[in-house]
């Protein structure tokens, strides 16, 4: 169960408050896109979600659980950024497995899960290449693989596709869209590009000055009488 429940968050910073009262349902399984111009509290919302920056009030619950005062690796959650920061010095087998490791996963656990991984993000045959052996776009895939090996009850990704170019971006879009499914899993995405929010997420969050304006269904977004 990977349903995620923000109550009444607040993030205040010295002379701006970044998100101001979000309160969010999201359910498990669902693909919920939070949308909105840049600095209206986006990424600040899913760092708190994340566990990565502190709210000023409010909670955060995952699958039920208060995780308000729990570190991001006790949170079920696994996350993509934009800047995608792969080893340079690790091949693709080694990037992927490297969270893995660190937990003191065996060996055949690891390949598992590696193996499961590579296929959904249609990377076989890649498991011994460098990083600067790969395009963008599949540096992208194998940090998606990075995040989908630890087998999180939620994905929360801020702006992924934001550096990959037009063409791989919309491509993308469709690959997030059939991970969401094939996974059934919950995921959370940051994106300031409303296309994009329209036609990948099940729920858009739209949000503006740090509170959420909006929070429905994409053909019930932006279509107000
Ligand atoms: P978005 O992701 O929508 O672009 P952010 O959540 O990054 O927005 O930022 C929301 C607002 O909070 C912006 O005005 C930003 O400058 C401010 N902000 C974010 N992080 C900090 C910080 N660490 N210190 C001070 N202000 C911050
Ligand atoms: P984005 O808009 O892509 O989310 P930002 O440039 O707003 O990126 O923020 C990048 C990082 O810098 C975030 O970790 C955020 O918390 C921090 N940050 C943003 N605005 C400020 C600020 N005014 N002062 C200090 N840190 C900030």
């Amino acid at each position: 169960m990977g349903n995620v429940t923000l109550e009444h968050l607040i993030k205040r910073y010295d002379d701006v408050t970044a998100v101001n009262d979000v309160s969010l349902d999201i359910e498990d399984g669902e693909f919920v896109t939070l949308v909105g111009p840049s600095g209206c509290g986006k990424s600040t919302t899913l760092e708190m979600i994340a566990g990565l920056t502190k709210p000023t009030e409010g909670t955060v619950s995952i699958a039920g659980h208060d995780v308000t005062n729990l570190p991001p690796k006790d949170r079920g959650i696994a996350m993509v950024f934009q800047n995608i920061a792969l080893f340079p010095h690790m091949d693709v087998h080694d990037n992927i497995s490297f969270g893995l490791r660190l937990r003191d996963f065996d060996d055949d656990e690891i390949d598992r899960r590696v193996e499961r991984a590579i296929e959904i993000v249609q990377m076989e045959g890649t498991l011994d290449r460098m990083p600067d052996e790969l395009s963008g776009g599949q540096r992208q895939r194998i940090a998606i693989a990075r995040a989908i090996v630890r087998e999180p009850e939620v994905f929360l990704m801020d702006e992924p596709l934001a550096n990959l170019d037009a063409a791989l971006r919309v491509h993308m879009r469709t690959e997030l869209q059939r991970l969401h499914q094939e996974l059934d899993t919950t995921i959370v995405y940051v994106t300031h590009d409303q296309e994009e929010a329209m036609t990948m997420s099940n729920r858009l969050a739209v949000m503006d000055e740090g509170e959420v304006q909006q929070f429905a269904r994409p053909l019930e977004c932006y279509n107000q009488p």
